[in-house]
This record gives structure tokens, C-alpha cells and sequence, in this order.
């Protein structure tokens, strides 16, 4: 009798766990702070065999690569809150920037500036955006266009049109705008390490190409989901026709060694004197 009981408890266990598992597969994948990848992976160490390796003309210049995920106002939700920087902040970023005589760039200004293509100002500065969630569009963009300041936004293809996701109108509108650079961040948000070669390589490559028929400009810059990254990974990147790919790995010094893993920061809610501060160090800890 007692077993009987504990087998049927048992399979109303599995049957909610079940119903659990697949309402948890039809939801997109959610960020968590867990599973950024902010260490540079070992064999990445030592790059000289990686065919990005020291180069005859290497320049290496301080530029922080600020990340951000949701710009707006969160409330009762401490997961989102987590990624979330309200839109003021981001606001007040922007003014202490500039008073301390930062120009905004995009990735391909950059990397042109470390190929000794264009010469930038001194103190360049890059705001990359995650996901490209709605709020981009309702939120950044109009303080980017207020401040007349570039940016990047990293876009998953195949989430566009999805609730609290840009839509396809809004990317071909942002894109037009020349202040934003769109780049991508795999068609479905997918970890790209240790996963099946063929899925991989289509996630880098197809998305390129679906944003790039939707924009109608070159898709050059790539942002691997959850940081995820390795030497196989950096090659698809590479050979999918990318120019640079940014990580989660902190740092400030961008040389051509990194280019398809430059380093970003979060700034989190730090304006004023203690954003000018945390820039001014010279080494940053994983977050
Ligand atoms: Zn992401």
C-alpha cells in the first residue's frame, strides 16, 4: 500500500516536472548572470598559433566597450532589474562621457583605427547593446539621437517581431540612421561552444545574412551569446565574414590580437566621478 502510494506521488512528480520542462522550452532563453563567460578561455591565452597573433603593425588603445542589456524602467522583476539600466543613467553616462571628451564610435570605426585605416580622437568609447529588445528602440535610440552619439546594437534574428523584442520596421529604421551599428548575436541566442559544428556555423553565418538582406548595409560585428566562446567558435566568426566579435571578458586595452574578442565593461549604475574612476583603472575583474 505504502509503495503503491509512493509510485503514484512519483508520477505526479515526473508529470508537473514535465509540464515545467516544456513551458520552460517554448519560453525564449532567459540571461543569467551564471553563465556569462568573463574569463578568456586557456587555449586563448597564448595566441601566437591562432592566426591572429602578433601582427607587424599592433596598436594597442584603451577603448571601453561599454555593455548594456534592458534601458528602461523595471519594476517587480529583480531577474530583469539584474540586466536593466534605466534610462536616465544611461542619460547621465552619456553627459559624463562627454564632459570628459569622449567621441562614441562603432565597432567599425575601431577596427579601422586599429588597422591604421582612419584615425579616431584619443578617447573613443563604444555603447554596445545585447538582444536587441524593444526598449531599444523606445528608450536608447532617442537619447542616442538626442546626444548625437553612435552605438552598436547586437540584434537575434529570429527573435525580431517577438514580444519585447525589436521588430523588423525598427531595425530597418535604426540601421538608416547612421548613429547604430547593427550587428548579431546568432539567429536563435544559442551557446556556441561544445554545440554541433553545423549548428553553429549556420547560427553565425545565416544571421549575418538574414540582417544584412534586411538593412541593405554589411553585418561586420559579431556578439557571442552568454560570451560563449573558443578558438573553433572565433574561426567560424572569422571565416562567416565578421571583422571583430565583442565578449564578455573584462578589459579596456583593444588591440588587432582581440578583435574577434574585444573586451567590454558594465558600467552598471556608476555616473559622474565613479564612472570616470572605474575607467581610469588598469585591470578589470570579472564581474
Ligand atoms: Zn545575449
Amino acid at each position: 500500500m505504502i509503495r503503491k502510494k509512493n509510485i503514484r506521488a512519483l508520477v505526479i512528480l515526473l508529470a508537473i516536472l514535465g509540464l515545467l520542462m516544456s513551458y520552460q522550452l517554448r519560453k525564449v532563453p532567459e540571461l543569467s548572470m551564471d553563465t556569462l563567460v568573463t574569463v578568456l578561455p586557456p587555449e586563448l591565452e597564448n595566441l601566437s598559433d591562432t592566426g591572429i597573433g602578433p601582427q607587424l603593425f599592433e596598436k594597442q588603445i584603451k577603448v571601453p566597450i561599454f555593455l548594456y542589456h534592458y534601458v528602461e524602467y523595471v519594476k517587480n522583476d529583480p531577474k530583469k532589474e539584474n540586466f536593466a539600466t534605466p534610462p536616465n543613467v544611461l542619460q547621465a553616462q552619456i553627459k559624463t562621457l562627454k564632459t570628459a571628451g569622449y567621441t562614441f564610435v562603432a565597432p567599425d570605426d575601431l577596427i579601422k583605427d586599429l588597422l591604421g585605416e582612419l584615425v579616431l580622437p584619443k578617447k573613443i568609447i563604444i555603447l554596445s547593446f545585447d538582444d536587441g529588445y524593444s526598449d531599444f528602440y523606445t528608450d536608447v535610440f532617442p537619447i542616442l539621437k538626442k546626444e548625437k552619439v553612435k552605438a552598436v546594437v547586437y540584434v537575434v534574428a529570429n527573435f525580431l517581431n517577438q514580444e519585447n523584442y525589436l521588430s523588423t520596421f525598427q531595425v530597418k529604421e535604426i540601421a538608416k540612421s547612421s548613429l547604430v551599428e547593427i550587428g548579431s548575436h546568432t539567429l536563435n541566442h544559442t551557446w556556441l561552444k561544445d554545440i554541433n559544428k553545423k549548428t553553429a556555423e549556420y547560427e553565425i553565418a545565416q544571421s549575418k545574412k538574414v540582417l544584412e538582406d534586411m538593412t541593405g548595409l554589411s553585418v561586420n560585428s559579431f556578439a557571442y551569446p552568454y560570451g560563449a566562446l573558443d578558438r573553433r567558435t572565433i574561426n567560424m566568426v572569422k571565416n562567416a565574414g565578421y571583422t571583430n566579435a565583442v565578449s564578455t571578458i573584462p578589459g579596456i586595452k583593444q588591440t588587432i590580437r582581440n578583435k574577434f574578442f574585444l573586451y567590454r565593461l558594465r558600467p552598471g549604475y556608476k555616473t559622474g566621478m565613479e564612472l570616470i574612476k572605474f575607467l581610469a583603472q588598469e585591470d578589470f575583474k570579472p564581474w
